[in-house]
């Protein structure tokens, strides 16, 4: 009857850090369902396929109570229904209970699931006229518009093209954790995604589009990785450069950082789920639109 020894320090630190891992994951895969990204039916059917998942881990109660329009008290007569005990957790439903959960689900499967698409690229490449395209022409679709510290240029307008905001606001804003993701953009001011708008958005079922770089593009991916993400390429290095440089609104110096910037980002379009080049805005935008109506991956199936 000897106690069993402690596990090694290193062994106990190792476990927290898996720990925290895998609630991140499991709130990761609830915050989904809940904002309508993917399907409980989804979350489930991962869950049997992959007994090591996020989902597999997830309480069946947990599941169900993040189900948009199931409350605790519905979930809890739900589970009744389907006599599945409180603690039992998705991956550890027997073949009948699984069954029932997945009948269940099928029945009051709602309308499809929203999306969210994150629309990045070199800079000067027509991200910003894309998306600008898309918001006059498919109002169905929200633009998120970004909180950023720059200067409004002649034209843009407050609360449209973006939220111009002073350091102190966006300091705020990241301290009261309002941001999906910011970034600091060509080494000068910071740009960020409002995160109500978007979590609003997509509860309501609509689909919502981030345009925003690189940097934004990999942090959405890891917060939000049912996320699809498209990379908008110029037809050639060379127009890109005439692009860059023919726009006249910045400094030789500034169009050179740009440039620096842009030869980087472009080497990172294989991370992304799909490429549109950009040779004409109306067909790039319906391009990136009809992406936004593809199935999605997913995110258990991707690689990295
Ligand atoms: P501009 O100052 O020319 O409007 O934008 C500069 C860059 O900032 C563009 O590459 C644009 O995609 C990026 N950007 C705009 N909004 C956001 C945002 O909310 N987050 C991040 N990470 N980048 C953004």
């Amino acid at each position: 009857m000897s106690a069993r020894p402690a596990p090694p320090e290193v062994d106990r630190i190792a476990a927290g850090r898996a720990a925290v891992a895998a609630r991140q994951a499991r709130a990761t895969v609830k915050r989904a369902v809940a904002t309508r990204i993917r399907t409980a039916l989804d979350a489930a059917q991962v869950a049997w396929s992959d007994p090591d998942s996020a989902e597999a881990s997830l309480r069946v109660s947990e599941l169900l109570g993040s189900v948009p329009s199931l409350g605790p008290t519905r979930t809890g007569r739900v589970m009744e229904q389907l006599e599945i005990s409180d603690k039992k957790r998705v991956g550890g439903l027997g073949v009948r209970q699984r069954q029932k959960l997945h009948d269940f689900l099928v029945a009051r499967q709602g309308p499809a699931p929203s999306k969210l698409v994150v629309l990045a690229g070199p800079a000067a490449v027509g991200k910003g006229t894309v998306s600008a395209y898309i918001r006059d022409h498919h109002p169905d679709v929200q633009l998120s518009v970004s909180a950023t510290t720059r200067s409004p240029r002649s034209g843009e307008v407050h609360g449209v093209h973006y939220y111009f905001v002073s350091d102190e606001e966006f300091d705020r804003m990241i301290a009261d954790n309002e941001l999906l993701e910011w970034a600091v953009v060509h080494n000068s001011y910071r740009y960020g995604t409002p995160r109500p708008p978007i979590d609003a958005a997509l509860a309501a079922g609509k689909r919502v589009l981030l345009e925003i770089d690189l940097q934004g593009a990999r942090s959405v991916r890891r917060v939000m990785p049912e996320a699809r993400l498209i990379f908008l390429l110029p037809p050639t290095w060379e127009e890109l450069v005439r692009r860059l440089t023919g726009r006249g609104t910045e400094g030789v110096d500034e169009q050179q950082r740009r440039l620096e910037t842009a030869k980087i980002e472009l080497a990172a379009q294989d991370e992304f789920d799909a490429k549109v080049v950009n040779r004409e805005v109306s067909q790039a935008a319906a391009e990136v639109v009809e992406l936004m109506d593809a199935p999605f991956r997913a995110p258990s199936s991707r690689q990295g």
